[in-house]
């Protein structure tokens, strides 16, 4: 296929930012694509490894310019300059090329295989010369590119690609494009975790026959938030499985033989940044081939005690000075569960009987490897305790899982829950609304909160949630004749509010954010109640934000 073909669909994908019109242009292409759906579903999502392959392009901006001004023979100092104006390398390459074109013909058509073959070496190239090597195998595209295509080159190149291709409409687009149910598609990449696998699978009407395969990570299981044990209970029924949850982050460990590959829940390889894990897997695990459910957590070597997440997060995102590291922040590695063993799925056995296996097999080692320590029982009380010194010992809280339970890839059912306490709450202040739609377009329908600094009013995010539509404590109805004489400024359906009333507000986490003025924001945020009680004047300040923010053990996304 040629590659202005794909430039041709990056085009229209930039063009809108709605899903569905995303979709329907991928499925299209799609539909008509043959055999090429490795090289399409990695470029059309701006790389050319799956996120799994622990391969990656690394050409810096630098070695960029030199590649422009090679295939453009402009000087450094002119690609820098254009650089400068324009602030995107690809357009820089688009520009350059279009006037080099209108000097030269074009002497051979540009295709996805040849672009995506040339990328794919740039990794392998290592030792003397492959700087230059590098560079030549991007100016050889470069000079068969029209302006348009150098300018998606670059971009993929230096994967700053952003037409907005997301797992969920690659797999909407499958569905579409071969006529088959997307919860499937789903399914069979939950094991597969390729897209373009699944495509095959799918034009084929065979996704039913996607396998598990040591080496390619699958989705993990995930759990729903409980607020009490009692709700734990009843959840997942008595008796059930207690284990401590963890603040470390997950790795599923993929053996085969000699080999040993470690991925994260969003399937990135980090193998290299875990030397140490390898070893002791094939040590103190016995079988020749598996894969193991596990959450790295660090701890500190002098007090033997656990460590928040954020202590030990520069074990992942660090690619150099590993074994300073390894010894600095140590880990332990924490088995709670097994999905495949000696050539067998384990998906369907019940989780008791997993676990079982995993008892047979793991050799407890304290502070390096060890299964998650956990409790059966059917007793609140006794469930309590767990959970008490479950925290007492640093971690997050609790996971509550029902023994019966099979391993769900990729998704968050009931099977398995997670107790932890509850931020503490903060009253912030309502700055301004937006006017509700269809039915509530008489009613404000969500609300701008606030908090102080000094005597301004900085923005934390917008909540929605938590306002009853009839009841008696907080309703829209309330709120909006409550405010309404305080609006001071309206602009469609959004109103500025002068900062009176308080809102006490709950959340999940605090994050940093560009887009409200605090440079926060709430996840999740929900209202607990009006403070009436309080004017806007003692609303809580940014100081404190701030502390809740440092306070709270954050996990990466
Ligand atoms: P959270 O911020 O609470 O971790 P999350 O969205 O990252 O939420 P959840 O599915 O809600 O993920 O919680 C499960 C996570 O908790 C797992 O991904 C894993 O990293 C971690 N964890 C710690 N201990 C356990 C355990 N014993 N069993 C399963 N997961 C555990």
């Amino acid at each position: 296929m040629d590659y202005s073909r794909l430039c041709e669909v990056y085009s229209h994908l930039e063009k809108t930012t709605k899903r569905l019109e995303k979709t329907e242009i991928l499925a299209e292409f799609l539909k008509h694509a043959q055999v090429e759906f490795e090289q399409i579903i990695c470029l059309v999502q701006g790389t050319v490894f799956p996120p799994w392959d622990d391969r990656k392009i690394g050409m810096s901006s630098q070695l960029i310019i030199k590649v422009i001004s090679l295939a453009t023979g402009t000087s450094i100092n002119g690609v820098v300059k254009e650089l400068k104006r324009t602030g995107d390398l690809g357009l820089v390459a688009e520009l350059l090329i279009r006037e080099k074109k209108q000097k030269t013909l074009r002497k051979e058509i540009l295709t996805v295989k040849k672009v995506f073959e040339n990328l794919r070496k740039l990794p392998e190239l290592t030792g003397e010369g492959a700087v230059a090597r590098k560079v030549g195998l991007v100016a050889e595209l470069l000079s068969f590119a029209e302006p348009r295509e150098a300018r998606f080159i670059i971009r993929t190149v230096l994967e700053t690609m952003r037409v907005g291709i997301a797992e969920g409409i690659v797999r909407d687009a499958i569905a579409r494009a071969f006529d088959v149910n997307a919860k499937d598609v789903e399914g069979a990449f939950s094991l597969l975790a390729d897209y373009a696998e699944v495509a095959k699978l799918a034009k084929e009407k065979k996704l039913n026959e996607a396998r598990i395969k040591i080496g390619t990570p699958i989705k993990v299981m995930l759990a729903i938030r409980v607020e009490s044990i009692k709700e734990g209970f009843e959840a997942i029924g008595k008796p059930a499985i207690f284990e401590y949850k963890l603040d470390g982050f997950r790795v599923q460990i993929h053996k085969k033989g000699d080999k040993v590959a470690l991925f994260t829940r969003r399937m990135e390889n980090v193998t290299k940044q875990f030397p140490e894990v390898p070893l002791l897997i094939k040590k103190y695990i016995k079988g020749e081939s598996f894969i193991i459910d596990s959450e790295i957590v660090g701890y500190n070597k002098k007090t033997y005690t656990y460590l928040p997440f954020q202590n030990i997060s520069q074990r992942i995102k660090r690619k150099y000075d590993i074994e300073r590291l390894v010894k600095e922040f140590p880990v332990e590695i924490n088995i709670f569960d097994i999905v495949y063993y000696e050539g067998k799925n384990l998906l369907d056995v019940p989780l008791i009987k997993r676990r079982k296996l995993l008892e047979g097999i793991v050799t407890h080692l304290p502070w390096q490897i060890r299964l998650t320590k956990r409790l059966i029982t059917s007793n609140e009380r006794e469930a309590e305790k767990f959970y008490k010194e479950s925290l007492k010992h640093g971690n997050e809280g609790i996971m509550i899982k029902n023994p019966n339970a099979i391993y769900i890839p990729g998704r968050r059912v009931e099977g398995w829950v997670k107790l932890k306490p509850i931020m503490e709450t903060l009253d912030l202040t309502i700055t301004g609304a937006i006017w509700g739609e269809g039915k509530r377009a008489t009613w404000l329908g969500s609300f701008v909160v606030a908090c102080r600094k000094d005597h301004e009013f900085l923005e934390v995010g917008k909540v929605g949630t938590g306002i009853k539509e009839k009841d008696n404590d907080v309703t829209f109805e309330a709120l909006t004749k409550e405010l309404k004489p305080y609006i001071i400024e309206h602009k469609g359906k959004e109103v500025k509010i002068k900062p009176y009333l308080v809102l006490e507000i709950a959340y999940e986490e605090i994050q940093k954010s560009p887009t409200y003025s605090s440079g926060f924001a709430l996840r999740f945020p929900r209202v607990v109640r009006i403070r009436y009680d309080r004017s806007a004047g003692e609303c809580d300040d940014i100081a404190r934000v701030v502390e809740l923010y440092n306070k709270q053990k954050r996990k990466e996304k």
